[in-house]
């Protein structure tokens, strides 16, 4: 097969294997000249296949030399359709990791329900015993409640008002408002359900159970707060409370970890090109902006080296994480920084269709939002056939036809 990008709106329904591959080797050879650190030993990562997660999957194994599973919702391909980007970044991430001699297993199935927690707690017991650190990166569009069968469906919208603000298609190259009515009430209490903390509870509550958590267990889930700018959409909208829902589970997980001596935290990180971003609206032009402030600054970062930095120089250095004063781990320290958002403010109200190119990144946005299914990397012949069927080598995956993963 001839494997070319398609872009529907802010998804591409085509991966590349060998591009992808290659992405998790840049990232795999960027921790590796960072150096190894003392670190995590055994680790799960739910949500391992793309962006933060497989970020924190090779920042462990490759700098720490831990021993990892990962849970993911991905797609094979078959005779028609390639995999999804995180099938293809996992077969070659644990390629890799058993060339290296590192212990990598995979699940790929519904994190929220039951049946992959109890599969992922077997895989635990019968390999590793005891895991130290769980990363709880999920980005989904709707959850099945395990107990209840409801489904519910997040919306990224503002609270209490509507908002019109400036939004790009990146690749029409437009500058455009946009206006979004508020959530109703069951809008927002969908998007905690699906993206606040409830299911990260029931993971650490389920694991603690069965007796699965090592002594100083540490648990971390990942969050944004980002500027004013994207406030109505973000921190201030239907997202911004399931985030505040998932730190205070990680203040109710801190306590219930103190008897292991362990500890539960959020950490915000930066916004980043991901499939989970790209879906949400103002988020892209932001970024597009702030990509080129922060590459002009040489302080730009992408998800695997922010997550280095949070192994190695907070969850694993000789002191305890530094929290700001409401707790949280802030890896977005650059981002935040007063010169890069008065940057950002200055430009923002400039941007048009005509001078897009020449007053932000979109390039560099369109070039990593490829670069997440593989296209746009060199050294990849693009007009070649490929095999798009890959095999993932220790893959526990479910049995059943698959929700598209690719509408976040
Ligand atoms: P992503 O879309 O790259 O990754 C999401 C992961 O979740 C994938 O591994 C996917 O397979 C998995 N997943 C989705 N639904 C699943 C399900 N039902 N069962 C099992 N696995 C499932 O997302 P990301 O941007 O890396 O986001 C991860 C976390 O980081 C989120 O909490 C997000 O809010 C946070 N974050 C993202 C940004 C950003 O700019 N992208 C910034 C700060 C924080």
């Amino acid at each position: 097969m001839i494997i070319q990008p398609k872009i529907r709106g802010f998804i591409c329904t085509t991966a590349h294997p060998e591009g992808c591959e290659r992405v998790v080797e840049q990232q795999i050879q960027y921790v590796k000249a960072k150096g190894q650190y003392q670190g995590p030993k055994n680790v799960l990562v739910i949500g391992a296949s793309t962006g933060y997660g497989l970020a924190s999957r090779i920042a462990a194994t490759f700098g720490a030399g831990a021993n990892t599973i990962g849970v993911f919702f991905e797609k094979e391909a078959d005779e028609k359709r390639t995999a999804s980007p995180g099938w293809y970044n996992t077969a070659a991430f644990e390629k890799f990791a058993h060339l290296d001699g590192f212990y990598a297993k995979s699940i790929n199935g519904d994190a929220f329900s039951n049946e992959i927690k109890e599969r992922t707690a077997d895989l635990i017991r019968k390999d590793l015993g005891k895991i130290d650190l769980i990363i709880y990166s999920l980005a989904s569009p709707r959850r099945t409640h395990p107990v209840t069968g409801q489904v519910y469906a997040s919306a990224l919208k503002p609270i209490g008002h509507s908002f019109t603000g400036k939004s790009i298609d990146a690749f029409r190259g437009e500058v455009k408002d946009v206006t979004i009515e508020p959530a109703n009430d069951e809008e927002i209490a969908n998007t905690v359900a699906v993206m606040g903390g409830e299911d990260w509870e029931m993971w650490i509550d389920y694991l603690a159970r069965e007796n699965l958590l090592a002594d100083g267990v540490i648990t971390v889930a990942y969050s944004y707060i980002g500027p004013k700018l994207t406030h109505a959409v973000y921190k201030d909208g239907t997202i911004g409370k399931a985030k505040e829902h998932l730190k205070t589970t990680a203040d109710k997980l801190d306590k219930k970890l103190k008897p292991l001596h362990g500890q539960a935290l959020v950490s915000v990180d930066k916004a980043v090109v991901t499939q989970a971003s790209a879906a949400i609206p103002v988020v892209p032009l932001y970024i597009s902006i702030l990509f080129k402030i922060m590459k002009e600054n040489g302080t730009h970062e992408g998800c695997i080296e922010q997550i280095y930095r949070l192994f190695n120089d907070h969850l694993y250095s000789s002191h305890a994480p530094a929290r700001d004063a409401e707790g949280y781990v802030r890896i977005d320290d650059l981002e935040m920084r007063k010169e890069v958002q008065d940057a950002v403010m200055e430009i923002w109200p400039t941007v048009t269709s005509d001078n897009l190119t020449e007053k932000t990144d979109v390039q560099g946005y369109r070039d990593e939002f490829y670069r997440l299914f593989g296209f746009n990397v060199d050294g990849v012949n693009y007009d070649a056939e490929v095999n798009p069927v890959v095999k993932i080598p220790s893959i526990d995956s479910e049995d059943v036809v698959q929700d598209s993963n690719n509408t976040k």
